[in-house]
């Protein structure tokens, strides 16, 4: 989410006569985009902003930005702590962007004092239509690209700081989602992604459903039928979002590949209720079942967190055998972070670290014993590939993606990038496949 929103940031200040420099020490504005899930990314973001802050002090022509979560969610606060700061920009203010720098960057021209921080962090009706723009290189097409269709979440997850940052869920109109779609794939793309913080709640306050469907499954429909696509993914979705529409389009429209994300964050009813997930450990075991009738062959992620206040040995038990019994091939395994403002925070029995710890690489072995054998079963079977973009090395080599989203190597011409490739697998490790090329599709 943060990387399309970024993209977007930086195609408008493009268009507006700024030009991205690819290294930091060249830069006169430098805006970090900044994410609040947990709080080691708040910390990040800070000990950078500070380290800016002292550059600032020997050059006080650098403009340095927050924008996003931390600025929404810290919002004149960060200024307190970090003074010199000269913009603070909000989940809901990025097109605003390139204004406030043209108004600081006259000011700085103008040999003035230095300029007043900025500070726009307001709510903006119809802020989920500005995330569109995409710049479109010449010779090197995004083969896979991002489309941020909505913004905000109403799920209210009492650990989560997204309704706080991120706001009401506001979704975008289908067809100007659809004319993004169509002029990507003009330019190359083969692959879509569809963001949102809940994308299986898309529209469904704003638009009808048609046919019984919803208008997350009536857009997927939309895009699905656009010839040059090859791959049409979404992130994040909710369970609670996987009606028989969508469970029906696994089934039915062969671009969404042999894959689905389904967030779990605990096997235990008790701490699910605490975390006001709306399903239980046995209907989100029926809807994993009810995916797999509708397409047999998916792969299987999902988010977990452990160490959620009040997690006993038994409620993590419960995980383990939910994450076993699955057999998820990927997961995010996060420890619980404690976000100031959240009900989860008011909690008591909060769980010691070492015990998060442990519950936590408890996880990770099962899931890597679990990727590594799924991996190695694929060894001598040839999968559909999307050829995305050249390996960082060798050179001759490219990475691209099976049906069930697993990354694979394989020696093959640049040419073939964006093209779906028969790829035989000969050799797997825990993070990735590699292969070679059988036909060239
Ligand atoms: N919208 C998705 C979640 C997106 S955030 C959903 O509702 O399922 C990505 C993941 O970060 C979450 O699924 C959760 O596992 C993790 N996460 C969110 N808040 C967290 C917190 N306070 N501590 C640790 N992990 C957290």
């Amino acid at each position: 989410m943060n990387e399309r929103d970024s993209e977007a940031v930086a195609s408008l200040l493009r268009a507006r006569g700024y030009a991205i420099v690819e290294d930091e020490a060249l830069a006169d504005v430098i805006l970090l985009n900044t994410c609040s899930v947990r709080d080691l990314a708040e910390q990040k973001a800070i000990g950078k902003a500070a380290h800016l802050s002292k550059r600032k002090r020997r050059n006080p022509r650098l403009l340095v930005g927050i924008l996003g979560c931390m600025a929404q969610n810290r919002g004149a606060d960060l200024l307190d702590r970090l003074p010199d700061l000269d913009l603070v920009v909000g989940t809901q203010k990025f097109h605003r962007v390139p204004d406030h720098l043209d108004n600081l960057l006259a000011t700085i021209k103008g040999e003035g004092p230095r300029p007043e921080s900025i500070l726009d962090l307001d709510a903006e009706a119809g802020s989920q239509n500005e995330i569109r723009g995409h710049d479109h290189t010449e010779g090197a097409p995004q083969i896979s690209a991002y489309i941020s269709i909505m913004q905000g979440c109403n799920m209210h997850c009492t650990f989560c700081i997204v309704p706080k940052t991120r706001g009401e869920e506001r979704s975008r109109p289908i067809d100007d989602i659809v004319r993004e779609a169509e002029d990507l794939v003009a330019h190359g793309t083969r692959e879509i992604t569809l963001l949102g913080q809940i994308v299986t709640s898309y529209g469904r306050r704003e638009f009808p459903m048609v046919d019984g469907k919803t208008p997350f499954v009536q857009l997927l429909e939309r895009l699905h039928a656009l010839p040059q696509l090859h791959r049409l993914r979404f992130t994040s979705p909710h369970p609670s979002g996987f009606k028989p529409d969508l469970i029906a389009a696994h089934r039915d429209l062969s671009k969404l590949g042999e894959y689905a994300h389904l967030p779990v964050q605990s096997g235990s009813d008790r701490i699910l209720r605490a975390m006001n997930r709306p399903y239980t450990r046995d209907t989100y075991l029926r809807l994993i079942a009810s995916l797999r009738a509708a397409q047999p062959k998916l792969w299987f992620s999902t988010d977990i967190i452990v160490g959620f206040p009040g997690e006993t040995d038994e409620d993590f038990a419960a995980t383990r055998d939910l994450f076993r019994e699955v057999g998820f091939e990927m997961a995010y395994l996060f420890k619980y972070s404690t976000r100031t403002g959240t009900p989860a925070a008011e909690l008591p029995d909060q769980v010691p670290t070492d015990v998060a710890e442990a519950r936590h690489r408890e996880l990770m072995d099962i899931l890597e014993k679990r990727s590594l054998a799924r991996h190695q079963q694929m060894v001598g079977t040839t999968e559909e590939v999307l050829a995305q973009e050249p390996a960082k090395r060798p050179a001759g080599r490219l990475m691209g993606r099976t049906r069930g989203y697993r990354k694979v190597f394989f020696d093959a011409p640049d040419r073939l990038l964006g093209e779906l490739v028969q790829v035989r697998i000969t050799s797997a490790t825990v993070a990735a496949l590699h292969g070679e090329v059988v036909t060239n599709g």
